[in-house]
């Protein structure tokens, strides 16, 4: 036996044992296959009768290389030169991934072909990228937070890295038309780029909610040739952007040669778009929830606000900029003091610093307003904290109430008239009966009115009433209540008073009438009713007692105090 020619049962018997597949082929051009091993069976799914007499050509499909056959033209002249990766197929359609090293045998007689399966190897490979990149995006959702912009531009910077493409887009249906929302790459160049939904691949990738592999934009009818070539788009990978039914368009990347991407790449990036597409709808909800709050918080007729932990405004209501006339944006971050004048501050500055202990607090008071003057408004803070308690500010609920005020005052006087004083009334009682705190209540009448009228006049009677008024408003304390009680009777309300406190104040007050108003017909005097409620004592029975005082200080002989027996 010559030592050139093979034993060739020697060699097919060595070949079959081996793990690896082997073929061996005539040379080329024909390539024909005269050889094939067990293991190449068993790999491809073919049988011999299937094999032999055909070409390699026989494993090739869809996403194989259409120049593969090369490797047999020029084959490696050196053992050891690097193998060349190929996606074969199997019999049944499945593809394979192999790495073909083919040697040319000694005198050029036939060829060897050795292929090596890595499909399995590639698919971990394949897996373990697509969980980096998962994981990368729900990194990037979580400190994206709900800023839809940001998370559209991080989205496309990740698939445009991870798919190794020149240009990613993210383009958004809105209406009948698609934007390019968030771009990355030579995409760049067509940011905020609108395209009539019908005329464009994304838009049938959106109308259709498929993935699309596009090998070769000039092969594919669905393209919009001219602006593909616009934006360098030759090959690319598009998936919708859909989330529980519900698409809002696609995510493409693209490159500007053919055939630059895999079909296996279209997988991971459906994974990249559906974890995109539940953060767009929460984004998007949030938006919208955000815009609807916005709505209704700027209808409302009341100042809304927060205020930070440094008595800087953080959000205000549009209500903000018709009371003090200034814009928004002029007023955010800007201190409180500085918008409401140092004394309004100063006088709301003890209930803010409570809101910011913690104490959530409601109280009345008068804030300047743009066009002159100041106005009446009830004030609620509730403070906001944060997990471990820390107050980060307050929410400033803000209410106009002057229309509410003039309606609990007397046109004439300007003293509260009974509805005000009712409302007075019952917050000072139950707090006085809560506490066990003193409470005091004056019925004043003006003595002899009658004969003033009717010699005098309505008009001298008004001026003297509204003279009677100012002088009691003046010398009671801010926190007692005068009031109107009707005619030419007036009561004041004396929290915190008792009853010699407050005997003390109706003769001050019987003094000052006396000496200071006159009528044509003399000096004007009045008689006063004092009774300090007693533990027990109903609300009606409290001004019934001080009516009585009130009449015995008539019957006594007027222009004096008196209390009420018993
Ligand atoms: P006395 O209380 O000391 O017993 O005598 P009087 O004259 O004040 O008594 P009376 O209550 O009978 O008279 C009250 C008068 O007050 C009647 C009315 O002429 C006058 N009066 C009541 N309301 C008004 C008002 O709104 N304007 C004016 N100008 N007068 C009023
Ligand atoms: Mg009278
Ligand atoms: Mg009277």
């Amino acid at each position: 036996m010559s030592p050139e020619v093979p034993d060739t049962r020697v060699l097919e018997a060595t070949l079959d044992i081996i793990r690896d597949a082997v073929l061996i082929t005539e040379p080329c051009p024909s390539t024909t296959i005269t050889f094939a091993n067990a293991a190449f069976y068993r790999l491809t799914g073919y049988t011999q009768s299937e094999v032999i007499g055909k070409t390699p050509a026989l494993l090739q499909g869809r996403d194989t290389a259409a120049n593969w056959l090369d490797i047999f033209r020029q084959p490696a002249s050196v053992a050891g030169s690097p193998p060349i990766e190929i996606t074969n197929y199997h019999r049944d359609g499945t593809p394979l991934q192999l790495e073909w090293s083919v040697t040319a045998c000694p005198a050029g007689r036939y060829l060897m072909a050795v292929q090596r399966d890595v499909t399995e190897l590639r698919n971990l490979e394949r897996q373990h990228l697509q969980l980096q990149v998962l994981t990368q995006m729900q990194q990037l959702v979580s400190t994206a937070g709900l800023d839809l912009q940001m998370l559209r531009q991080k989205v496309v910077d990740v698939a445009l890295e991870a798919t190794g493409a020149e240009g990613a887009a993210i383009e958004e249906a809105m209406g009948d038309e698609i934007v390019y929302t968030a771009v990355a790459g030579t995409a760049r160049a067509v940011a905020g780029l609108r395209l009539p939904l019908d005329a464009s691949l994304s838009g049938v990738c959106y109308r259709e909610q498929v993935p699309i592999f596009c090998p070769d934009t000039h092969q594919d009818s669905r393209v919009a040739r001219a602006r593909a070539e616009e934006i360098g788009f030759r090959s690319g990978l598009l998936v919708p952007l859909l989330h529980e039914g519900l698409c809002f368009g696609a995510l493409k990347v693209y490159s500007g040669l053919p055939h630059a991407f895999r079909r296996e790449q279209l997988e991971l990036l459906e994974m990249a778009s559906q974890v995109l597409a539940a953060s767009l709808n929460d984004a998007r909800r949030f938006k919208r929830e955000q815009e609807r709050r916005t709505l209704l918080v700027d209808s409302l007729p009341m100042l809304i606000s927060f205020v930070d932990d440094d008595y800087r405004y953080r959000e205000i209501n549009a209500a903000y900029t018709r009371w003090f006339g200034i814009e928004p944006g002029q007023m955010l971050g800007k201190k409180v003091a500085d918008v409401l004048g140092r004394e309004a501050f100063d006088r709301i500055h003890g209930y803010m610093a409570a809101a910011m202990a913690g104490d959530q607090v409601r109280f009345e008071t008068t804030v300047p307003y743009a066009r002159g003057g100041t106005r009446p408004v009830e004030a609620e803070y509730i403070p906001l904290q944060d997990g471990e308690g820390h107050v980060l500010g307050f929410y400033a609920l803000v209410r106009d109430i002057s229309e509410r005020k003039s309606a609990e005052r007397d046109h004439l006087t300007k003293a509260y008239n009974r509805r005000g004083f009712d409302r007075r009334m019952a917050t000072a009682f139950a707090t006085a009966r809560r506490y066990a705190r003193p409470l005091s209540l004056l019925f004043l009448d003006i003595d002899l009115f009658k004969p003033v009228n009717d010699q005098c006049g309505h008009d001298v009677g008004d001026q003297i009433l509204q003279k009677v008024a100012r002088l009691l408003m003046q010398l009671a304390r801010e926190s007692d209540t005068v009031c109107r009680w009707g005619g030419e009777e007036f009561a004041v309300l004396a929290p915190e008073t008792d009853l010699e406190e407050a005997m003390e104040l109706a003769e001050r007050l019987r003094q000052a009438v006396a000496s200071e108003v006159e009528s044509p017909l003399g000096p004007v005097t009045i008689s006063i009713g004092v009774v300090e409620r007693r533990p027990r004592e109903s609300r009606k029975q409290f001004t019934r007692r001080a009516d009585r005082a009130l009449y015995r200080a008539k019957e006594l002989g007027r222009n004096r105090v008196e209390t009420s027996g018993s």
